[in-house]
């Protein structure tokens, strides 16, 4: 059989999530450099209906896989389903979402495939003649080319970075069911926990100032709370770090698998901008970054860079502010 591009679709509670189309881009923009047919592969006990969604708004051919035992998702079963199935379509290279999902099942099917997995991939280029993936490294610093080789790719696809494909097709994409039988043996999964609704106010907020570690302690959290209270309707929220810590509650946090915000006013402080905090602000109307590392990757998306050290330069600038507005 001949190669092929494969991409694992993502779905939760019945739904299609929207990286499984920015997959299908990034599958589309390989095949602009190695011209093999795509499949999109989505498993899970009741799965044709998403399948044909997919097929009919991305022209894609399908391979729905029915197991009833998947009623959620679990990471061994992908693994060996995908094993068995992509040495039957005798794929090139695989795209996963690089979500909590993929990062779960991609490098153990890397492993059963003896396979290479690439992790937080953005983009597809060519160098010196070679299809390479590119992957930020050291919080976004500097960028690095990895040129893929003879043995099957696993990549995994930073989300928010490929758009959807505004659609171009002649037909929807042919739906394959396959139905399989499949017990797994050393884990069992007990289902998702939704996250508590967000009501810290950073949806609504037209002003939001985002704390990173670079504030150094939670007591710092005072500094940031003070900038946010110069504004009318502001909010604080936090980088990933920063919640983990514990130094603000996880509904502020922003990014990938936080919040996606579009205030009108963005203060990022002591942020580096990861590209997964920076897929859930780049969209802001404003953004201005505090960071006392003047290489940092946040000041690339910035309209406003200030290399300080945020615990001198906060204070002055609420102080300075506060005289203005005493004197107007
Ligand atoms: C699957 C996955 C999902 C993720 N999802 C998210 C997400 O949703 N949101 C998210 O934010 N992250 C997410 N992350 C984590 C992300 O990769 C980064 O680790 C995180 O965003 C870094 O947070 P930070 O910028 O606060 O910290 P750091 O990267 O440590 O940056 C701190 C910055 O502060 C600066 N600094 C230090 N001291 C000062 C000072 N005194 N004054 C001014 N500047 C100072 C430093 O120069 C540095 O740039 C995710 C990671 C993975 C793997």
């Amino acid at each position: 059989m001949a190669s092929s591009i494969i991409v694992i679709a993502e779905h939760l509670d019945g739904r299609i999530r929207q990286v499984t189309y920015e997959l299908i881009a990034c599958a589309v923009k390989l095949q602009r450099f190695e011209p093999l047919p795509i499949k999109v592969m989505i498993l899970g006990d009741d799965v044709v209906g998403m399948a044909r969604e997919i097929a009919e708004s991305s022209g894609q051919d399908i391979v729905a896989v029915q197991a009833p035992t998947l009623q959620r998702y679990n990471g061994e079963a992908y693994r060996d389903l995908l094993q068995n199935l992509l040495g039957q379509y005798h794929s090139t290279y695989v795209c996963a979402a690089h979500t909590s999902q993929g990062l779960d099942f991609a490098p153990a099917l890397a492993v059963a495939l003896a396979a290479d997995c690439i992790t937080g991939v953005e983009d597809i280029v060519e160098k010196d003649g070679s299809i390479c993936v590119a992957r930020p490294l050291y919080g976004g610093k500097i960028i690095a080319y990895h040129s893929l080789g003879s043995k099957t790719s696993i990549l995994t696809v930073q989300p928010g970075i490929f758009k959807p494909l505004e659609c171009e097709f002649q037909a929807p994409g042919a739906v394959e069911i396959k139905s399989m039988i499949y017990e797994s043996r050393q884990s069992v999964s007990l289902g998702l926990k939704q996250a508590a609704a967000d009501t810290s106010g950073i949806a609504e907020a037209k002003v939001i100032v985002a704390a990173g570690r670079g504030i150094g302690e939670a007591q710092n959290l005072d500094i940031i709370e003070q900038l946010a209270n110069v504004f009318p309707r502001s909010a604080v929220a936090g980088s990933r770090i920063v919640c983990d810590m514990g130094w603000l509650e996880y509904k502020c946090q922003v990014g990938v698998t936080g919040a996606t915000v579009t205030p009108e006013l963005y203060l990022a402080c002591g942020i580096s901008g990861a590209v997964q905090h920076v897929s859930g602000m780049r969209n802001s109307g404003f953004i201005v970054a505090i960071n006392k590392d003047p290489a940092a990757a946040i000041f690339q998306i910035s309209d406003v860079c200030v290399v300080e050290d945020l615990t001198t330069f906060i204070p002055i600038f609420i102080e300075t502010y506060k005289k203005f507005k005493s004197h107007k």
